[in-house]
């Protein structure tokens, strides 16, 4: 029995029109998918799909099977439409926020005197003041309200700047609006963290390697943490040079540690004020600090493991982090392995010790991230471990001159493994601040590791956390799988960076290689332009990455996963080939990402 399948005319004619449509429409879905990184997902079975249209064109009678179709593929449009939009570049802040009234409201409950706007006061004090120290690479006006990472991470930047003889130069200053944008607690202590929008004029000059001068004016919003004991009675630490606790003058040329000469109270402990802890850019704040916070389950485990004094706080620990994996970087830059002997331990020095013997140095390094990812007890030791997410722009000097060895500003992600015995003895200062844990008397940089004055063994778990290993991603994950079940808590470190969606990394790689010229061009920005659009991206929102992108406060970033890399890497060669023609500077970023990132060991 033969069933006539076509009805009528009409309907054929109008079958042949959807399923023209539809043939259209998926391919449109591939091309995002796959070219342009679309959805992560995929886009589905494209063939499938046109055998369930089919399906519904001859099975469900006319008019329906039309309507049915209309409503699928407006259902498709808006799930791609929407999928498009929740991309977390789409979260990127505008300048102009309030405070998060939510947050600051459950704070005044428990502390009804807070000031918020005494304390923001104080955050666009610290702001303009750092800006100023940093400009004159003297941090002792601000040293009283910083935390000892911070001042070494400012510190470290200052000795690679000396290396090349550069300055920067810093102007027109002004600070549109800050406001709080979250508030947790860690141990002991409460953070605020806190954006400012501002806008400044910002060169780096070199007198000596003028070809790497660059920089201008741009606008953006940044986050800054601050970070303060629970319940104490709030001072001023931003507007005066006097010690909080005796009144009398603090030190005018206060390094490594922030001390009273005479009453001899620290003072970035948060036991006073505020204390500036952290720096992060917008679009490592989104990506990141949604993710793993001071209150996650991880961070409460290892509040209570490692709780020996009511001093512990996992920002604390990051901030040691920090210190030492700088001290590690600059140990490795000078090739000086004094800077880092005190604090890491004898494997670790020994893997560490040898040094390239080609003179490269940083143009920029910066740490953009610094996260407690695991916890673990090992032989009556806990063992944390930190993930560091840093970028950096490597120069190679060779006779008076200065080779660029990465043509825009990389990232890398590394682990730090700390450990400490878990019943240490009380510690009398720290390590990473050049103090001895076990006499307070003061390091000097030197391969001994013995105490000039007590004797005590400097890198000894006893008292102090101690770096034991650097690793890279694949041998953290090495780590992470053969340690799984023993580990008291941890992240998988995929999941760091996982708000990044293909083409989030593909948007933000495409600005870096546009602006690698140091300029923006018309057409360009247009071409950028076009492409957010058609990636689903927010306009207004992601206005900030191209002043990011102009002022190479962008950075090339790739996931851990090849197969998304080679994509990510499709798209920025499509995009750099978009007007046509790839310039030499295009070519030679990307053959400088690709040996970066694509080489398989
Ligand atoms: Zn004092
Ligand atoms: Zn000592």
């Amino acid at each position: 029995m033969k069933k006539p399948l076509i009805k009528n005319r009409h309907i054929n004619f109008a079958a042949f029109l959807i399923i023209v449509f539809c043939i259209a429409y998926s391919a449109e879905v591939f091309a995002r998918a796959g070219g342009g990184g679309g959805s992560s997902g995929g886009g589905g079975d494209g063939s499938g799909l046109i055998g369930l249209l089919i399906y519904i064109i001859f099975m469900i009678p006319f008019p329906w099977n039309f309507v049915v179709i209309g409503i699928i593929i407006f259902v498709g449009w808006l799930a791609n439409k929407k999928q498009k939009q929740q991309s977390v570049l789409n979260q990127l802040p505008m300048g102009n926020a309030g405070d998060k009234l939510k947050a600051l409201e459950k704070y005044k409950l428990v502390n009804p005197e807070f000031d918020a706007e005494a304390f923001k006061a104080k955050v666009k004090t610290a702001f303009i003041q750092i800006q100023e120290a940093w400009m004159l690479k003297d941090m002792s006006k601000v040293r009283k309200y910083i935390s000892d990472g911070m001042y070494q991470r400012l510190n470290i930047q200052f000795k690679m700047m000396n290396i090349l003889d550069q300055k920067n130069i810093i102007d027109n200053l002004l600070v549109k609006n800050v406001y709080i944008d979250k508030i947790e607690y860690d141990g002991n202590f409460e953070i605020i963290h806190t954006a400012i929008h501002a806008s400044i004029v910002d060169k780096f000059v070199s007198a000596k390697y003028p070809q790497l001068n660059n920089g201008g004016a741009e606008e953006f919003v940044e986050y800054w943490s601050f970070i303060k004991k629970k319940g104490i009675k709030e001072q001023n630490l931003f507007n005066t040079q006097n010690c909080p606790k005796c009144g009398a003058e603090l030190p005018k040329n206060a390094g490594d540690v922030s001390q009273c000469s005479y009453c001899k109270t620290i003072t970035n402990l948060g036991d006073y004020d505020w204390i500036l802890s952290e720096m992060t850019q917008a679009d490592d704040y989104i990506s990141i600090y949604s993710k793993v916070s001071k209150e996650s389950a991880l961070s409460m485990k290892v509040q209570e493991l490692c709780k020996t004094n009511e001093d512990f706080s996992i920002q604390n620990i990051e901030d040691k982090a920090s210190n030492g994996y700088l001290q590690i970087v600059t140990a490795q830059a000078l090739k000086d392995p004094s800077i880092m002997r005190r604090f890491v331990s004898d494997e670790l020095f020994e893997k560490l010790k040898v040094f390239s013997d080609s003179e490269i140095v940083y143009n920029r390094f910066y740490l953009n991230d610094v996260t407690l990812i695991a916890a673990n007890v090992i032989d009556n030791k806990n063992v944390l471990s930190i993930a560091i997410k840093s970028s950096y722009q490597r120069v190679m000097l060779k006779d008076g001159k200065a080779i660029l060895l990465d043509q825009v500003v990389m990232s890398k992600t590394e682990t730090i493994q700390m450990s400490r015995d878990v019943a240490p003895q009380l510690s009398k200062g720290s390590l990473y601040a050049h103090v001895c844990p076990s006499c307070a008397g003061p390091v000097k940089d030197t391969i001994d590791t013995k105490c000039q004055y007590c004797g005590a063994e400097l890198n000894s778990t006893k008292s102090e956390w101690i770096i034991t290993d650097v690793l890279g991603v694949s041998e953290y994950k090495n780590y992470y799988q053969s340690n799984k079940d023993d580990l008291v808590a941890g992240i998988d470190i995929d999941k760091l960076e996982s708000l990044y969606d293909v083409r989030d990394y593909a948007f933000n790689n495409v600005l870096v290689v546009m602006a690698a010229d140091g300029v923006f061009a018309e057409e360009e920005i247009m071409m950028a332009t076009n492409l957010a659009k058609k990636w689903g991206y927010n306009l207004n929102r992601i206005s900030p990455m191209f002043e990011m992108a102009k002022n190479g406060g962008l950075v090339i970033r790739m996931p851990d996963d090849m197969k998304k890399r080679q994509k990510i890497f499709r798209l920025m060669e499509k995009a750099a080939a978009i007007d046509g023609t790839v310039s030499p500077e295009e070519k030679a970023l990307l053959d400088a990402v690709s040996l970066q990132y694509l080489k398989t060991e």
